[in-house]
């Protein structure tokens, strides 16, 4: 018989949903935008109905239904299936939602959620740039920094299900940015798209000059892209900036592989966009604290915008 798998992956704007087929094919896919205003039930009801449209799409039944794995950008406790907080969604709180999920669907069908960028990582791992490799660390660079962490080739969760969340390692207590986390002075702080932006904004706000705030209409409209801009027509404040990026990344970067000897490093997330004008500068700097000459591989991440269904779908793989 048959089988398939539903991924989805909830973002904060939008929910995607893949069927796979039992080669792990993508054969349709599903987009809706999510509605943060819903209740935490409702929102599982509509990603309930959503799924059983995509069934009823292709006539596959509930018992040709391996299992459905869901991506959610939360802190999730990934035994009990309990997402206990969620930044864009702040309504997917201290929710049940596997065991809500259940109720929803007959009792074969298997229902996993995850942090979304573990199952990023689980993606790049098996169908991209880490494929081959055993151990893997996957940072996401965008808005925040998120982490994936791979050893001996399982997604390792910790106590809870939160580990993964080096963005808000604390490297200048109580100095820098406030951080969404509440606490000033994480490693995210100098190196996010939101948070660069906000020291940007501090040293315009004391007097510095730069060109972003003309590039942008005015300080308030300067975003990572602005960053690039300026930062290629050779603006002091932008080349300082991203810098500061590099700098604090191959810190950071350099920390994790003294404390794991984890030798492969996967690129995501927006941020890779600014390209030659950081990463180079990351590698270079990594070498210069790493003076074992023992091959470590830093790469951009191959999937294109599937990897939140593919990973999600990965969960019952696992
Ligand atoms: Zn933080």
């Amino acid at each position: 018989m048959d089988e398939y798998t539903i991924g989805v992956d909830v973002g904060g704007t939008k929910i995607a949903y893949g069927l796979f087929d039992s080669g792990s094919h993508l054969i349709d896919r599903y987009q809706e935008p999510s509605d943060a205003s819903l209740s935490g039930e409702a929102f599982l009801d509509g990603i309930a109905s959503s799924c059983r449209h995509l069934l009823d799409r292709h006539r596959v039944t509930e018992e040709q239904l391996r299992g459905i794995g869901i991506g959610v950008p939360s802190y999730v406790l990934y035994d009990e299936g309990m997402l206990v907080k969620t930044v864009s969604l702040p309504n997917l709180r201290n929710l049940r939602a596997r065991d809500y999920l259940a109720g929803k669907f007959g009792h074969g069908v298997r229902i996993l959620l995850d942090n979304d960028t573990n199952t990023a990582a689980l993606a790049e791992y098996r169908h991209g740039a880490g494929r081959g490799s055993r151990h893997m660390l996957y940072c996401a660079v965008s808005t925040g920094i998120g982490n994936g962490l791979i050893i001996d080739g399982h997604l390792f969760r910790g106590a809870h299900g939160f580990a993964g969340e080096g963005g808000h390692m604390i490297i200048t207590p109580g100095e820098g940015v406030k951080c969404g986390c509440g606490n000033v002075g994480c490693f995210m702080s100098y190196c996010s798209g939101l948070l660069i932006v906000k020291h940007i904004q501090n040293h315009i706000a004391a007097g510095e000059p730069t060109m972003m705030t003309d590039l942008a209409g005015g300080a308030d409209n300067i975003t990572c892209l602005t960053l690039a801009q300026a930062f290629d027509q050779g603006d002091a404040m932008a080349t300082w900036a991203i810098d500061q990026m590099a700098r604090y990344l191959a810190v950071w970067f350099y920390n994790l592989y003294v404390l794991l000897d984890i030798d492969c490093y996967v690129l995501g997330g927006g941020m890779l966009n600014l390209g030659d004008r950081l990463f180079p500068r990351v590698r270079e700097l990594f070498d210069q604290y790493n003076d074992i000459e023992l091959p470590v591989h830093f790469k951009q991440a191959e999937l294109k915008n599937d990897f939140g269904i593919i990973g999600a779908a990965d969960l019952l793989c696992q």
